[in-house]
């Protein structure tokens, strides 16, 4: 993992926590370029608080390899399953954004309703974490069984909705799962107003595909206004 990665990885906690996307709970990771058997994620603390020093290295069983012994979030699996499942996929963001939320549990599906968030497509999956573990649980994806299965339920697709409790976004870089999770909370605020108003037009799956594309080329842009943002806002933090 480079240095580059890592500071990356380090800010994409913090913008994921600024934008509203994390809040106490959450976690993003990175698989390492030079292994893909491995992905870098935080130990267990607040999102916000991350530094390069706090990023452990875990393999894709969900073992982490740490000389000091520290401990990583409990659903590591969420991301050990998905870069297990999907090639594709380098980085991985697990949030509980609270606009999403309503959409896993009301039966009224996830879409696109603006040319930001065409990479949603038109078939948000949603993960019924009741079908794996039964009526009783914590709601939370704490072994590989639980972790493989979210895998399935998000197939091919950028995002998957967990009923009850958050989301996943997948990408193919740190800066477009930050942009795709980010994104996501916004066309769910978005879409819930457009429900509100009356029966929403929402992108063809052609619409998406070629939004999606577009919007790709320009990850660079809200990348850097949402660190300058994150970095203004951790200083006025620093000086209370
Ligand atoms: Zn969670």
């Amino acid at each position: 993992m480079t240095t580059q990665l890592l500071q990356d990885l380090v800010l994409a906690n913090h913008i994921l926590f600024n934008e509203g996307v994390l809040d106490g709970f959450g976690h993003i990771s990175a698989r390492d370029p030079s292994d893909p058997g491995r992905f870098h994620i935080s130990r267990m603390i607040a999102p916000a608080l991350v530094t390069v020093d706090d990023i452990l290295e875990v393999d894709l069983d969900g073992v982490v390899h740490d000389e000091r012994n520290r401990r990583t979030y409990v659903e590591r699996f969420i991301h050990s399953e998905i870069y297990k499942a999907r090639p594709d996929v380098h980085s991985v963001v697990h949030s509980h954004s609270p606009t999403v939320i309503p959409f896993g549990v009301t039966g009224t599906r996830l879409r696109p309703v603006c040319h930001m968030s065409g990479f949603l497509g038109n078939k948000t999956p949603i993960y019924e974490i009741r079908e794996f573990i039964g009526e009783r649980s914590s709601l939370l994806v704490t072994n590989q069984k639980l972790g493989k299965a979210l895998a399935e339920t998000l197939g091919a697709q950028n995002v998957a909705l967990m009923r009850g409790h958050g989301s996943v976004a997948v990408g193919a870089s740190i800066k477009q799962v930050v942009y795709r999770a980010v994104y996501t909370e916004v066309n769910a605020r978005l879409q819930a107003q457009s429900l509100a108003l009356g029966e929403p037009v929402y992108l063809t799956d052609g619409e998406c595909i070629e939004t999606a594309e577009a919007m790709d080329t320009h990850l660079d842009r809200p990348w850097q206004l949402w660190v300058r943002r994150a970095r203004a806002s951790a200083g006025a933090t620093n000086t209370d």
